[in-house]
């Protein structure tokens, strides 16, 4: 059996284990991917979805030398309207006072796309297709992953392998979690009328709809939807033709893009968020979405996981400069010391906005219309508000 040294073992090549890779592999390191996927190319991505990229990902992109690639691809995103019910009760944010955008929309198939001619042009990074992780353990101080004709002997591993974790498993580390028992869908569509940069965020009794602005396509203009509703609902809006699931989105969306004239793409996506209990193991990390999953209302799942990788590149370049190993239990303290409460804080944030925007009697009613007019008349709360969003807080 072939043996492959590394001093870092990546399992999961996604959105977070392409962007760890790339940016240890920018230090020097030595880097192993093992991805269950097949090679990436356009026609065998299933991930039709967009992802709102926070101002503080970007900076850490420009950093790592990506962000000019990636931002070819991304839609700014100027205004944020947020809007309870229906257009008469809204909060309304810009960007004017900081003089930048409170995001950016790209499809998540250019992220990886960008990422991954990247990565083949650095020497050292190997990337295997196609495996699927099962076998790990430790012997001494290295860590083994096992595969049928080759293993891999490394000092830390980064399980970047999702919110179904095999690692997690493996290594039984416990988890919080909570199924919300619903549906999120993402429809990308045409619409007749410009949304000059402009993302919304409805919120009914059964979910948030929001609309979020991306790049034209064919010179048409085009936004992409994500909608949380019960399964029901969701299954039934799925067994109904094109035409019909347009004139239900017109109601919805409330004339903001104007006339939505053709479904792309749609896609479904069960709701459950968790927290692992610990982001580490011995010589072990859980970065991303293998650490923590969250209910997407506010677009931040892998902006934190964004936050996870930045801060793992920082330890990694002292721990490099200081030539001192990676992973030891000093290594693993000092990361779970600097992330875990940022996911604890963000796991509650998306628990409880949601739930109070789904309570609907009067007294609820009332409440939520009292805060929405206090922040929509208070610019600190709306600086705190769009500064947390952008990640720059
Ligand atoms: C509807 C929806 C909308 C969202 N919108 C946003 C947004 O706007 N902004 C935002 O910041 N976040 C958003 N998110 C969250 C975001 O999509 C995730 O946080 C992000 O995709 C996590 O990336 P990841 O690489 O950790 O996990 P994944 O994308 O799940 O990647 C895991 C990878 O590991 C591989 N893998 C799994 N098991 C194994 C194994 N045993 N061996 C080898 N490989 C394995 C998989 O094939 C996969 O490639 C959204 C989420 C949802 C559901």
């Amino acid at each position: 059996m072939k043996e492959i040294q590394s001093n870092i073992n990546i399992i999961g090549g996604g959105l977070i284990g392409a962007v760890t890779a790339y940016s240890l592999s920018k230090l020097g390191n030595k880097v192993v991917v093992l991805e269950k996927n097949p090679k990436f190319n356009h026609k065998n991505i299933l991930d039709k979805r967009t992802t709102a990229i926070s101002e503080g990902t970007k900076k850490f992109l420009e950093e790592i030398n990506i962000w000019n690639e990636i931002g070819n691809y991304a839609e700014p995103i100027k205004n944020i309207q947020i809007i309870d019910r229906n257009q008469a009760n809204k909060i309304y944010f810009d960007n004017q006072r900081r003089k930048s955008n409170l995001g950016y929309i790209v499809k998540n198939e250019f992220i990886l796309d960008c990422l991954y001619k990247k990565l083949q042009k650095q020497k050292n990074v190997k990337i295997f297709n196609n495996v699927s992780v099962k076998d790990v353990f430790y012997e001494g101080d290295r860590i083994i992953t096992k595969q049928n004709n080759f293993y891999i002997n490394t000092n830390i591993l980064f399980a970047c392998d999702g919110k179904n974790s095999s690692i997690r498993k493996i290594f039984k580390t416990p988890i919080y979690r909570k199924d919300y028992k619903k549906k999120a869908i993402v429809i990308n569509f045409y619409h007749s009328k410009n949304h000059n940069n402009t993302a919304y965020e409805f919120f009914f009794k059964n979910g948030p709809l929001a609309i979020l602005p991306m790049q034209k396509n064919k010179n048409q203009f085009q936004s992409s939807i994500v909608w949380t509703n019960t399964n029901k609902f969701i299954n039934s809006l799925l067994s109904l033709d094109d035409n019909h699931i347009i004139s239900i989105l017109n109601e919805k969306t409330q004339g903001s893009v104007g006339e939505i004239k053709k479904i792309i793409t749609k896609q479904t996506f069960p709701l459950k968020a968790h927290l692992n209990s610990k982001f580490f193991e011995n010589r072990i990390i859980y970065l991303g979405d293998s650490a923590h999953s969250f209910h997407p209302i506010a677009g931040q799942g892998w902006n934190l996981g964004m936050q996870d990788v930045e801060s793992i590149y920082n330890l990694v370049k002292k721990y490099n400069s200081l030539g001192l190993e990676l992973g030891d239990e000093l290594f693993c303290k000092e990361f779970q010391k600097d992330n875990f409460f940022k996911a604890y804080r963000l796991y509650q944030i998306t628990d409880k906005v949601d739930s109070v925007f789904k309570l609907e009697n009067t007294i609820f009613n009332y409440a939520r219309f009292s805060a929405i007019n206090l922040i929509e008349k208070s610019k600190k709360l709306k600086n705190q508000i769009s500064d947390f969003a952008m990640g720059v807080n």
